[in-house]
């Protein structure tokens, strides 16, 4: 892995039980995805400028600074990427943390740290998903941000998510206090209706989602599909013609049935397979014409 700018054999890299950002969730971190395209032997990195953007705006707001900058990140990932071979589908996680080891949580102390490491992940390999809306509200954007992704954030996801799976469901999806659908614990959602794609603005409460900005681009440009970012109301989720998360662990995953309500006619909706046939085609390099989304590894 690469640590404070290293590449570090992982056993050699620890962290106190002391840690503040351990103690009390005080980091922010990015999720990425590189598709191995087996018969152009290459490994492409999906939208890495875009991640290490949002890494770098997420510490801004959250008083953790990353103390490098992309110019340098991007390469250290793509040396950590060479150093494994990696020839495989992988996801990458770029961490920035609080180092010092005191009590209090503040977060004006200069010591940030940063690791980079990679891992072979199967996020929820279901090709359609039965969710519930979750009793847990989503952290607002005037308590943890969620347009900045911290760790300690993931405590509301958390919450959410193990109440779904313990009531028998595959995923959550949160509501604003205001009673506007958000997102899911770890992607955004998006329902057609009527031939339109809808999507949750900012301002309910959500991660600028990388997948999200990408499938919105794709609507527009590839299926000539009107896009709105609006606020949705829980009920327009029953009766949406599909509805479908985002995310780059998730990929693009139809939702079939929510609070035991089924969804269009409960398998994938002929819109989300065509979003999802396109996504998967541009971020493994298929696509010329979205090659500035693909970085080469090799
Ligand atoms: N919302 C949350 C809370 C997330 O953790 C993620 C995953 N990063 C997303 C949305 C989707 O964002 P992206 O498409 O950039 O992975």
């Amino acid at each position: 892995m690469f640590d404070q700018g290293e590449i570090l054999d992982e056993s050699k890299v620890s962290v106190s039980i002391r840690n503040k950002a351990l103690n009390y969730g005080l980091g922010c971190f990015e999720g990425i995805r590189a598709f191995w395209n087996d018969s152009q032997n290459q490994l492409y990195i999906f939208r890495i400028y875009d991640h290490y953007k949002r890494f770098h705006e997420s510490g801004n707001a959250l008083h953790i600074p990353i103390p490098y900058t992309s110019m340098k990140l991007i390469p250290w990932t793509l040396q950590l990427l060479r150093k494994n071979n990696v020839r495989e589908d992988v996801y990458i996680r770029p961490i920035c943390f609080k180092g010092a080891n005191t009590l209090r949580p503040n977060l004006l102390d200069q010591y940030n740290r940063v690791s980079i490491y990679c891992t072979q992940l199967t996020y929820m390999p279901k090709p359609a998903i039965k969710v519930c809306v979750s009793s847990w509200t989503r952290s607002g954007n005037n308590m943890i941000p969620p347009q900045a992704k911290s760790t300690g954030n993931y405590l509301n996801s958390g919450l959410a998510s193990s109440e779904a799976r313990l009531n028998g469901f595959d995923e959550a999806i949160f509501i604003t206090d205001r009673g506007n659908v958000s997102e899911g614990t770890g992607e955004n959602i998006f329902i057609v209706k009527n031939n339109k794609l809808i999507t949750p603005p900012l301002s309910d409460h959500l991660l600028a989602g990388i997948t999200r900005d990408t499938v919105m681009q794709i609507a527009k440009n590839e299926l000539q599909l009107p896009v709105l970012e609006q606020s949705i109301a829980r009920t327009e989720l029953y009766s949406a013609d599909e509805v479908f998360f985002t995310g780059t662990a998730i990929g693009i995953k139809a939702i079939i049935n929510i609070d035991h309500r089924m969804i269009g006619n409960g398998s994938e909706g002929t819109i989300t397979r065509n979003i999802r046939f396109l996504y998967e085609n541009i971020a493994r390099g298929n696509n010329p014409k979205y090659f500035g989304f693909c970085t080469p590894v090799y």
